[in-house]
């Protein structure tokens, strides 16, 4: 039998005094889970205020977990990020930013990389799950330092990440649940962990590299990369993905910012869980939880490509996304009046290459420099 939790988590405080909290979800395993080697899973949602299908999935997957056998600790936390979630200006949600820094909500993750090496040096001999046990320390104690040790204060933002990141920590598999603006699913994978972006049913993978730029999923796999890495220019060999350092982190993109749809997150909750069954997480059903049998795109992050608007306007978005669109083909028209009568009042847009469009702006109204869409300049199949 699994035990089920639920906690609130203080993340800050309004200038009113009221308090910004986030809730926990929590299934435990009874069994001893220090021993039986299966990952430990951390989900949260809403990180940006519109992207809201997250807290959907995460729904039906407590829903469905209800009737799991499950092997490990599993942490699921909607509304993230209680700020960016109430952000509203009119009708819309913003929330993909800090209204007071500037600063994307996803960018503010902790890591520290001069730390690595000297904790392999350390830690040379150490055995295995010494090593794993230690180096899990060091980080969660490098966020404790940053949140209660820290004279100079952190920002609203710093403050939620970092104890968001704390429970990350203490997970081996971590999925970031976000949307897209209007937009298909899509994956970003780490390239080491390419094999398992099969595992969930969403037709585009994004491969990133190993690098941090301050998100969710790269700081939760970056510290464990570098690790492998010194300890591979040590002499001492370790595979990435594999014993301890069987670390996965993706951000799911679950198609549009602002809607929820029950019926479609209890699709992306069957896909979760066959990728959770997959790794051991949970135990294998009556049925079973399987990867639908699709087509799977991928292409590398620097082949993910922005299309910039070349004109301001009024866009009518023609291309549909997850279908190959030829070299020469309109991704969109755009609409000028201004011009109606004395000049050209619509102008296509288009490439010199076949793309496969992923995502596109959320409004019709464009400035000069919008981001338009963003496509698949080169890919692949899986
Ligand atoms: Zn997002």
């Amino acid at each position: 039998m699994n035990t089920f939790d639920k906690q609130v988590m203080h993340v800050g405080e309004m200038a009113s005094g009221a308090k910004l909290t986030v809730p926990i979800y929590t299934y435990k395993c009874q069994q001893d889970v220090s021993t039986n080697n299966v990952p430990s899973v951390y989900i949260q949602a809403n990180m940006h205020g519109a992207e809201v299908q997250g807290n959907a999935v995460i729904f039906q997957l407590l829903e469905l977990l209800k009737y799991c056998d499950i092997q490990a600790n599993i942490t699921l936390v909607p509304y993230a990020n209680p700020v960016a979630c109430n952000h509203k200006n009119g009708e819309y949600t913003l929330g993909r930013f800090d209204p007071i820094t500037g600063v994307n909500w996803n960018r503010m993750y902790h890591f520290d990389e001069s730390a690595i090496t000297p904790f392999a040096q350390l830690n040379i001999e150490s055995h295995e799950d010494e090593i794993k046990q230690r180096f899990q320390h060091l980080l969660l104690s490098q966020i404790e330092d940053k949140l209660d040790h820290n004279i100079w204060g952190l920002t609203t933002g710093q403050r939620i990440a970092y104890q968001l990141q704390r429970m990350a920590h203490q997970a081996d598999l971590v999925l970031d649940l976000h949307t897209g603006p209007i937009s298909s699913k899509h994956l970003y994978c780490p390239e080491y962990a390419q094999a398992s972006a099969s595992l969930f049913d969403i037709a585009h993978t994004i491969l990133i590299p190993n690098e941090f730029d301050g998100a969710m999923d790269e700081a939760t796999f970056c510290p464990w990369w570098h690790l492998q890495q010194v300890y591979q220019k040590l002499g001492r060999h370790f595979v990435m993905g594999e014993g301890i350092f069987a670390k996965e982190s993706f951000t799911v993109e679950l198609g549009s910012q602002e809607q929820i749809d029950l019926a479609v997150a209890h699709q992306d909750a069957l896909g979760i869980l066959s990728y959770l069954q997959h790794k051991g997480v949970i135990l294998k059903q009556v049925q079973g939880f399987r990867p639908k049998n699709i087509t799977r795109y991928a292409c590398y992050l620097k082949d993910y490509k922005a299309l910039y608007a070349p004109m301001g306007g009024m866009v009518d978005y023609l291309a549909e996304f997850g279908k190959p669109l030829p070299a020469g083909e309109p991704l969109a028209r755009i609409l000028r009046m201004d011009n109606y009568g004395d000049g050209d009042p619509l102008h296509h847009v288009s490439l010199d290459r076949q793309v496969l469009p992923i995502l596109h702006f959320a409004s019709a109204s464009v400035n000069q420099g919008t981001e338009l869409y963003k496509v698949f300049s080169d890919y692949f199949e899986l």
